[in-house]
Parts: C-alpha cells; structure tokens; sequence
C-alpha cells in the first residue's frame, strides 16, 4: 500500500475509536488468523463485586472480612477491589497491612493485625501447604459452577475462608467474537482464571477453545507456542499481566480502558474498551490495504 493510504487507513480508524501506533500496524493487522481474548476486562467488565462470604467453622464472618478486606485493599486487582469495597460497606474501616506482596497471577500476602494473611486461588495456598477444610472447598466449588470467582483466605497457617465474586460478560462481547468469527478468526479465550468459571464465560460469548489457569508470564508462552503452530495471533488484553503477551503477539490490542502497562505494550489501542474496535481493526487494514475477503 501507498504511504498515503496507510495514513488514510490510520485516521479512519481514529474516528472508529481505533488508536494505531505506525502505519505499518495495519500490514500485521492484514495477516491475523487467530485472536486470543483475555478474560477479565476484556471479554468481561472487570468491574466484579463481592457476592458471597463462606468462614471457615468457628472463623467469625466479620473479621474475616476485615482481615481480607485490608490486605486486598492494598492491591488494584479487580478481585480485589470487589473483595475491600465489599468488606468496607459491611465492617467500616479495615486495618492497615504491613509488607504487602502481590503475588501475580496468584493472589496477594500481607501482615494485618499481626498475622500473616494469604488471599488467592488454591495454588498459592499450596505453596504453604495449608489444607482447606470440606466446608469451604465445596463453598468454592459452589460458586465456580455458577461462573463465578472464589478466592481462599488463609492465616496462620489455616484456611479460614472463601469469597466470591463474579463480573458481567460485555454486552459487545458475543457479538465482537461473532464478528471475528466470520472475518475467518478463530477466537481462544486466554485466563489465570480457573477452567469451569472460564468455560463458563466462553459459552456465554461464543468461544470454543479456552486456555486457563495461566499464569501470567504463561501469557506469553502461549502466544509463542500458537506462533509456532503457525498461527498469526492478535491478542487483546487489559492488565498488567498481559502487557508480555501483547508484545509476543503479531498484533497487540489493548482496552483504552486498561492499564497503561497494556496500552504500552500494545501496537493498537480499542479507546472504548469496545471488543467491536477490534473487528473494525482488522476490516480497516483489509480494505486499506486491499485484500477484501
Ligand atoms: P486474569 O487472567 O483473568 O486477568 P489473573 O492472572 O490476574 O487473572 O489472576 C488469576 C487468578 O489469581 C485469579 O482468578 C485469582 O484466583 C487469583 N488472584 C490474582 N490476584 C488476586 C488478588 N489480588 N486477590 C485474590 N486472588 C487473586
Ligand atoms: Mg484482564
């Protein structure tokens, strides 16, 4: 294509809420066959609220609340935040947290009154070996059937309970995966999430291959592994831990409503935060640069 109409094809996409960081964007945007989708934030809203508090036999409901609100509180992860606007509206004020660490992809540790907290999915648990009592794996297991997140909250070495949250799947979001779908796309959901919420979601959108339980620098690999298979991946993403991938990917796509990690990394920027965007991307380059399919 000619210089001007790559940079004709560069303010149409402007005016389609499409930020494109060089001309030459457009020409990998062409080639996509495969477009891999994060989770929360991306597919979903990532705006998740705290649904359900499950403690532990003999484990008092509030302070758990407290204790796992103000560790959270210390964290922008969108569970987290659902966890310490939750606990906030129903204990008030949460305690201060020393040594806050945030453990990616996993969940977060801390020091609140004393004790040293964990709150996070089962692996990081794991790490400590601290076993979960029946009563809260099947809260847990409760809550992942219905689509929704379930976090475990330990002290002490003991597990003492499970909170759930849950976010909405975007209104654009079957329709954008219907869209790619018939521009010759195949979608993959990518998530850190767990398989049964993430299959959850991907029926509700329309997906069917899912990739979960990924950790953040699994990002990546994934992308690298789907290169190698041949693929030409686009990857839209949101969050600080999928800003490795968005580099790794042929065509980087991130929210403009995400973090400014992702729209970094990214070589194209969805300014609505409007899966759609991504559609028009890719249809923009093909008539841009004129392979019309
Ligand atoms: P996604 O790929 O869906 O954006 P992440 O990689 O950020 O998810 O997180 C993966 C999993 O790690 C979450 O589903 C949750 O179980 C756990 N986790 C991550 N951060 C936190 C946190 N701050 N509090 C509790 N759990 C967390
Ligand atoms: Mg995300």
């Amino acid at each position: 294509a000619t210089p001007t109409a790559l940079l004709v094809g560069t303010g149409r996409g402007a005016q389609l809420g499409i930020l494109i960081k060089g001309p030459e964007v457009l020409e990998s945007t062409k080639k996509v066959d495969t477009i891999v989708l994060d989770k929360t934030g991306t597919v979903t809203t990532g705006k998740m609220t705290l649904l359900g508090v499950t403690a532990a036999d003999g484990v008092d409901e509030d302070e758990l609340l407290r204790i796992a609100g103000a560790i959270e509180d210390a964290s922008e992860h969108p569970i987290a935040q659902a966890i310490a606007k939750g606990a906030t509206e129903r204990v008030g004020a949460l305690p201060a947290v020393e040594s806050f660490v945030n453990i990616e992809g996993k969940g977060v540790q801390g020091i609140v009154d004393g004790h040293l907290v964990l709150v996070g999915r089962d692996s990081l648990l794991d790490e400590w070996a601290i076993e979960t009592p029946r009563e809260l794996t099947a809260a847990k297991a409760e809550a992942e059937n219905a689509g929704q997140t379930a976090v475990l909250v330990a002290w002490d070495g003991r597990a003492r309970g499970v909170l759930v949250v849950a976010d909405a799947v975007k209104a654009t979001s079957a329709e954008a995966i219907a869209q790619f779908v018939s521009l010759g796309l195949t979608p993959i959901l990518l998530t850190g999430d767990n398989e049964t919420v993430a299959r959850r979601v991907a029926a509700q959108v329309g997906i069917e291959r899912v990739i979960a339980e990924v950790l953040p620098q699994q990002k990546l690999e994934v992308i690298a592994q789907l290169q190698a298979e041949g693929s030409v991946v686009a990857m839209v993403g949101d969050g600080v831990n999928d800003a490795a991938a968005l580099a790794q990917a042929d065509l980087g796509l991130a929210m403009g409503t995400g973090t400014d990690a992702a729209i970094e990394a990214a070589d194209l920027t969805l300014v609505r935060g409007d899966l759609r965007s991504a559609a028009d991307a890719i249809r923009l380059s093909r008539r841009t640069l004129g392979t019309i399919k």
